[in-house]
């Protein structure tokens, strides 16, 4: 089975002064999960970084998880308190990222219907979740 990773890191953006930024969200099967998903995407669009794959981490493919290693910032966004993108990423020994949980704006899981206002809300703390943080240790 190849490791070749599907999503080669790539320096970007308009927030971090050129770091290499990955966001994981947890794409989760609920209403949050997939606004999480939507918003992960919508800032790889936008230019705050590049959305990674984060079953690749659990699964440990070599490429993915060396890629999240090396990157000067992460965002793990979470749909709700199971917190599944961080909890992936510290059990596969990636830590010192950023983080933002879809529940703790206001959208109830199971409640929030998937509109363009809702992920925008997370792609803007996203956002500054992003800009506040430091660069990576390990990076
Ligand atoms: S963090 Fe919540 S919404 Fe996301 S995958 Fe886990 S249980 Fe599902």
């Amino acid at each position: 089975m190849a490791d070749k990773p599907c999503c080669e890191p790539v320096a970007m953006n308009d927030c971090c002064n050129g770091a290499t930024v990955l966001i994981y969200p947890c794409s989760g099967s609920s209403d949050v999960g997939e606004i999480s998903d939507h918003a992960g995407r919508l800032l790889t669009k936008e230019g705050f970084g590049k959305m990674h794959c984060l079953a690749g981490i659990g699964g440990r493919v070599p490429g993915i998880t060396l890629s999240a290693q090396a990157a000067d910032k992460i965002l793990a966004i979470d749909g709700c308190p199971q917190d599944c993108a961080s909890k992936t990423l510290f059990v596969a020994g990636i830590d010192g990222f950023a983080s933002v949980r879809v529940t703790d704006h206001g959208m109830p899981k199971g409640k929030t219907p998937v509109t363009d206002s809702n992920v925008r809300t997370i792609v803007q703390r996203g956002a500054e979740a992003l800009r506040a943080s430091e660069l990576r240790a390990s990076a």
